[in-house]
């Protein structure tokens, strides 16, 4: 028998208080639990935050990229950049419609897809040929791909680079994604994550900055692309459709009632749950600066806020990151090697041909990356706890 010991502090924990509570209970009072008012309510508040025309509630972040896909007009065969650092929704969506995710590595700063790279890629791909050649995976293409969109992944919740990502989209012609699935609060030169492309995802889950227990929602300011994403949401039915009549191949991606009434009073609280994120990330930054071999994340200036979905440090190279994140757990203090590529998945490999040293600033980001528990309702005392243990633990 294998007895579970809980850890002794939790690597997350959604911050609920009785307003949350009370708002599911008014719920279960009436007999609207799906397609009523509490999904607009939870709607407008994501765009009276970010700032985009339309918001369009989802039952999960996956569903949510799925959408942007389709609405981009992603099919078989079509290329889309991305990044292969990043947690394996944002390439699934691309599966899903069996594109090629055409991966371009990292900046090892932010570990966000490397804009420079992606200009040259972009610009190779357009051109074909053997030039296109050397970007694309060794297996899964199909005659007659085409680079359709870029989806930029916004790693750990700080904006990747999306002033380049946009210039080379236009020039291009191409649609771009942003998976701002870990950067709700976040801001770009003063941009809010999630309004920096043609469309932008939010996920949550109960570890993210704000949870619906499962959920996520789309943002965009393209009307067209909102009305198919609406319909796509509800079994394909377009505006004027009956219950039985389905325009588009579509998905039953909807939030229920119970999901949104929580995300609503969320959101209403969106400011003081940042506030205390931000604040346990500082008490981490102070103290693992001065612990030799381990480094706290970096955040670059076109980061104007960050609203720290996670607490990811990195150990310094030649450090045994294994045996470090093996006697925290014997402490009871949870930690995730967050990301493991997605280039190195089974499922990428068998498909797509990717391997081991195809792309090696994403590599050793994944063999490095240690994600330290964290939420906003970590104490000070347990920040010391872990960064003691770390500092302990380093010194062996
Ligand atoms: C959380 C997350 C998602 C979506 O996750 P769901 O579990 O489907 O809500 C997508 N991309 C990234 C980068 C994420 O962190």
């Amino acid at each position: 028998m294998d007895f579970y010991t809980p850890p002794v502090i939790p690597m997350s924990s959604p911050d609920l208080t009785e307003a949350e509570r009370q708002a599911v209970i008014k719920v279960l009072n009436t007999p609207n639990l799906s397609m009523g008012p509490q999904i607009a309510a939870f709607e407008k508040a994501f765009c009276d935050f970010t700032g985009s025309r339309h918001a369009i509630a989802v039952n999960s972040g996956t569903s949510g990229l799925h959408l942007c896909v389709r609405a981009a007009g992603i099919e078989e065969g079509d290329w889309v950049i991305t990044s292969p650092f990043s947690f394996v929704a944002s390439t699934n969506a691309i599966m899903f419609e069996k594109a090629v995710p055409v991966f371009v590595d990292v900046d090892p700063l932010t570990g966000n897809i490397d804009p420079q790279k992606v200009e040259e890629v972009a610009h190779d791909l357009k051109k074909g040929g053997a030039a296109a050649q050397r970007w694309l995976p060794r297996k899964g293409l199909r005659s007659g791909g085409q680079l359709k969109a870029i989806l930029a992944v916004d790693v750990y919740g700080q904006p990747a680079d999306y002033d380049v990502l946009r210039r080379v989209s236009d020039e291009h012609g191409l649609r771009l994604i942003e998976d701002s699935c870990e950067a709700l609060g976040s801001a770009y030169k003063g941009r809010m994550a999630g309004g920096l492309g043609d469309y932008g995802v939010f996920a949550f889950y109960p570890n993210k900055q704000i949870t619906t227990g499962e959920g996520g929602l789309v943002v965009t300011s393209d009307d067209a692309a909102a009305r198919m994403m609406l319909a796509l949401r509800n079994q394909g039915r377009a505006p004027g459709d009956t219950w039985l009549e389905h325009t588009y191949l579509g998905y039953n991606y909807r939030m229920d009632e119970l999901s949104a009434a929580l995300g609503a009073v969320q959101m209403s609280r969106i400011h003081e749950l940042l506030e205390k994120r931000s604040r346990v990330a500082a008490w981490y930054n102070e103290r693992l600066k001065g612990i030799e071999g381990i480094q706290a994340p970096v955040l670059v200036e076109s980061t104007t806020q960050v609203s720290w979905f996670v607490y990811v440090a990195r150990v310094a190279p030649g450090v045994d990151r294994e045996a470090l994140a093996e006697g925290l757990k014997a402490r009871g203090i949870p930690v995730r090697p967050y990301f493991n590529p997605i280039h190195l998945q089974p499922y990428i490999t068998q498909y797509l041909g990717y391997g081991a040293g195809d792309f090696a600033v994403t590599e050793d980001l994944g063999k490095r990356s240690l994600a330290l528990p964290f939420s906003g309702l970590m104490r000070e005392d347990q920040v010391d706890q872990v960064c003691e243990a770390i500092r302990d633990l380093l010194k062996k």
